[in-house]
Formats: C-alpha cells, sequence, structure tokens
C-alpha cells in the first residue's frame, strides 16, 4: 500500500492539481472551486432481468465546471464504480479540456455493475433507465457524456435514442448531440472510436521529437487491449514498434519478437481478452507471464491503459522503460511518481496523453450541431494540430516553470481556466 492511508482517487486529482496552483499562485476562491464539483448526481433505478426479477442500480453524474462550455465526460460500467472514484475523473475532464483548448467543461458518469455479466437486452434496459433517471441533467448543450470503460458506441446510440424519444417530435434530431462516441449511422464521427489510441500516438510522436527517439525502433508495453490500448497498440504497431508484452483483465502475454497485432486485435475482439492468445495458432513467439511481468519486462515505452492505481510504488521501481504515456486515466499513485522522477523515468500525463477521445468528441458534436459530417482526413488533422499544439505548450511551461510535465500540463490548463474565471468574476 502506498504511503501510510492510501489516497483516495479524487484525493489525488486535488493533490495534483494543488502542486500546479501553488506553482502560479491561483488565488483561493478559484482553488475551493475547482477542488470540489459543481453538481453531483446520484441516482438508484430499477430495472427487470431477463429472468424476471428485478435489479435496482446505481448510477452517478458528477458535473465538475463548466465555465470553459458544456459539461462534457464518459460513462463507465464497472464494479467498482463509486462516487470518489467518477469524482476525481469527471475533475480531470475539466482540466483535460481546457489544456487542449476545447470549449468544454468537466464531467464524469458511471453505474457500479459487471456489463460482462449482464446480456445485450439487460444492458439495453439499464443504459435506457440510466438516462431517463438522469433526466435533463443531461443535454446537447448542457452536459454530454461519451464512451468510458466498458461502455461502447451501441449503448451510446442507445442514450441518444432515449434522450430524443423523451425530447418530443420537434426536437428528436436538434439533440443528436447529447451524446457522443455514437455509431456512424446514429450521427458519430469518423475517427472517434480510435480517437484516444491515435491521441497518445500523436503524443509519443511529440515526444519522440524532443528527445530524438525514433519511432519505428520504439518497444512497447500495454496494459489494456481495451478501446484505447487496442487502437493505439494497432497504429503503434502500423507505424513500426514493436509491442512486446501485453495484460489485460483476463492474463498477461509476452513475446520477445514483438505481437502480430492484427492478430490479437482479431483475437481478443473474438474472444474478449488476450487469454488463450499464446497457445493459439496466431500466437507463434507469444507466452503466458504472470501479471508482474507487465511491470518488469524492459521496452522502451509503458502504456497504461485499463483502470487508475495500476501503477504503484512497488511496481514504479521494476518498470523498465523510457516513457510511461498514461492512456488510462489517473494509472499512476503519486508516490509511485515520485519514484519515476527519481528514476528519470518521464511520464506524459493522462489529460494530455488521452485527450485525443474528447476532442474528437468535441469535433462529433460540432457535427451534430451543423449536421455536417466531417471526411477522416479533416478529423484526423485537426486532432493532430490540436494535441500538437497542446503538447508544444505543455513543453513551454516545463521549460517555463522548471516542472514536471504533469504540472506543465496542469499550468496551461489552469491559466485557461483562471483568465476566464477573472474576467467573469463569480457571480452573484
Ligand atoms: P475498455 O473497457 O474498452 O477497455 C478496458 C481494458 O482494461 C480492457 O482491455 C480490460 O481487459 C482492461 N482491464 C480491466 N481491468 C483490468 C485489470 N484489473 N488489470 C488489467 N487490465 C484490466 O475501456 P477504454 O475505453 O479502453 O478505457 C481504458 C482507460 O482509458 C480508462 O482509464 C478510461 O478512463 C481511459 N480513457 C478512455 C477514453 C475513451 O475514449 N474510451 C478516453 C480517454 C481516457
Amino acid at each position: 500500500m502506498d504511503a501510510v492511508r492510501q489516497r483516495s482517487l479524487h484525493e489525488t486529482a486535488v493533490e495534483q492539481f494543488q502542486r500546479a496552483a501553488e506553482l502560479i499562485d491561483v488565488e483561493d476562491r478559484y482553488r475551493q472551486i475547482l477542488t470540489h464539483p459543481k453538481n453531483e448526481v446520484i441516482v438508484n433505478f430499477p430495472v427487470q432481468m431477463d429472468n424476471g426479477e428485478w435489479q435496482v442500480f446505481r448510477g452517478y453524474r458528477i458535473q465538475h465546471n463548466n465555465v470553459l462550455g458544456p459539461y462534457k465526460g464518459g460513462i463507465r460500467f464497472h464494479p467498482d464504480v463509486d462516487l470518489d472514484e467518477v469524482k476525481a475523473l469527471a475533475a480531470w475532464m475539466t482540466f483535460k479540456c481546457a489544456l487542449v483548448g476545447i470549449p468544454l467543461g468537466g464531467a464524469k458518469g458511471g453505474v457500479t455493475i459487471d456489463p460482462n455479466r449482464h446480456s445485450q437486452a439487460e444492458l439495453q434496459r439499464i443504459v435506457r433507465r440510466f438516462t431517463h433517471s438522469l433526466g435533463s441533467n443531461i443535454g446537447p448543450d448542457h452536459d454530454i457524456p461519451a464512451p468510458d470503460v466498458g461502455t461502447n458506441s451501441r449503448m451510446m446510440d442507445w442514450i441518444m435514442d432515449t434522450f430524443a424519444n423523451l425530447a418530443g417530435p420537434a426536437n428528436r434530431h436538434a439533440v443528436k448531440g447529447v451524446v457522443t462516441g455514437k455509431s456512424l449511422v446514429c450521427g458519430g464521427s469518423l475517427g472517434r472510436e480510435e480517437a484516444t489510441g491515435q491521441g497518445v500516438l500523436y503524443s509519443l510522436r511529440h515526444w519522440c521529437g524532443e528527445t530524438g527517439a525514433r519511432l519505428d525502433e520504439l518497444t512497447i508495453g500495454i496494459q489494456g487491449f481495451g478501446n484505447v490500448g487496442g487502437h493505439f497498440g494497432r497504429l503503434a504497431y502500423e507505424a513500426g514498434c514493436r509491442v512486446l508484452v501485453v495484460g489485460d483483465h483476463t492474463g498477461t502475454i509476452r513475446s520477445e519478437k514483438g505481437f502480430d497485432i492484427p492478430a490479437l486485435w482479431d483475437w481478443v475482439g473474438a474472444k474478449g481478452g488476450v487469454a488463450g492468445f499464446a497457445d493459439s495458432e496466431f500466437g507463434i513467439d507469444a507466452e503466458d507471464v504472470d501479471s508482474n511481468a507487465l511491470f518488469t519486462t524492459p521496452v522502451d515505452v509503458f502504456v497504461p491503459a485499463a483502470l487508475e492505481n495500476q501503477i504503484t510504488s512497488a511496481r514504479a521501481g521494476t518498470l523498465e522503460c523510457r516513457v510511461i504515456l498514461e492512456a488510462a486515466n489517473g494509472p499512476t499513485t503519486p508516490d509511485a511518481e515520485l519514484i519515476l522522477e527519481a528514476r528519470g523515468v518521464d511520464v506524459v500525463p493522462d489529460i494530455l496523453a488521452n485527450a485525443g477521445g474528447v476532442i474528437v468528441s468535441y469535433f462529433e458534436w460540432l457535427q451534430n450541431k451543423s449536421a455536417r459530417a466531417w471526411t477522416a482526413e479533416d478529423v484526423d488533422n485537426r486532432l493532430r494540430t490540436t494535441l500538437w499544439d497542446a503538447n508544444d505548450q505543455v513543453v513551454c511551461a516545463m521549460k517555463e516553470l522548471g516542472c514536471s510535465r504533469r504540472e506543465a500540463a496542469y499550468v496551461v490548463a489552469l491559466r485557461r481556466l483562471v483568465d476566464v474565471y477573472d474576467r467573469r468574476d463569480i457571480f452573484p
């Protein structure tokens, strides 16, 4: 366990924010505002299961801040979802949107549920009933959910459809932007599915530019092979990187030469996890290893793309890598970060590394508002330039203040937020 009492995730988020606020002397009133969510919505809603029995689920929607624009953030379906976790995730969304300069605020939602234990029919009823329970707490100009762990475009389509039906016939189409990450046919954007993984790769390219490393010579370890980790792995493989170790909730596999990632992609798509791949006809050169091997196998780049608090002090001491790209939210504990810093391991923080998802979500929202679809090339160009610019600004702030990359990212975000508060002031 880290420290005497393990920090809660929200305490970690507050601590990260406070370190940056100290650096640029943020006024106390702004600190108070930004360390508390504006609204905390908790709903308990009943759903009938396939066997006829009823079950009550608990759902959350935490709206952290909307000074820059409507609340924005994903919805997580996971057994460990609780108020503290969603509060932290909502705060990180505020800083992420501010950092990359998009006019959106921060929010997050979740339901305490293991989606793997429910049929598609049950999941559909759960998603629709959760949407109904949230009611006018969400909306295309108010609070806009998106996918996160355990949710996908299918579920976003159900949210949109439920909300549109409740909005009445005259508003059915106007409210399409109530949620992003929808399927293409329901108003989604080209490039949204892979946007977060793509963004992680752009941040890696930027880091290569800073350090002189060659992308096609890098070896990689990935935790999580879902939406974010899977797309990142695929795109990194296409760029010439070799992925040597991958772990997820089903197992950990390693390959000295580097995996055949398209084969692993198909395997995980069909089986739901990496387990079994090493023994299959596609897993030539792959072996099953202990889950600790994920944190001890030497690689150039380590990409946590699963859940929070995965890089603990103990693991930070064994990781053999040059840089960590935080594709997941909150994967590194504050104590672990100090160890990594002392060991000279670069950390590209979550609010920068995984911002590609919310950037393309913003593009989807804009497309819905204008009822026009952008080309894949257009989406990708805008994603790249937005993230490149954010990475440049973080590097500038690091040099200006002599601080860590995470502190610099928060400083860039905070300056934008504080500037708006200074001009608008606080009403009444
Ligand atoms: P996902 O549900 O598609 O995938 C989650 C992955 O984590 C799966 O491969 C799963 O096997 C793995 N996993 C779960 N529990 C694990 C455990 N105990 N040990 C090892 N692996 C485990 O979710 P996702 O959308 O890819 O999200 C992953 C992370 O990225 C989360 O932190 C999420 O908040 C963050 N994120 C997602 C997006 C997005 O657009 N989906 C955007 C920004 C950040």
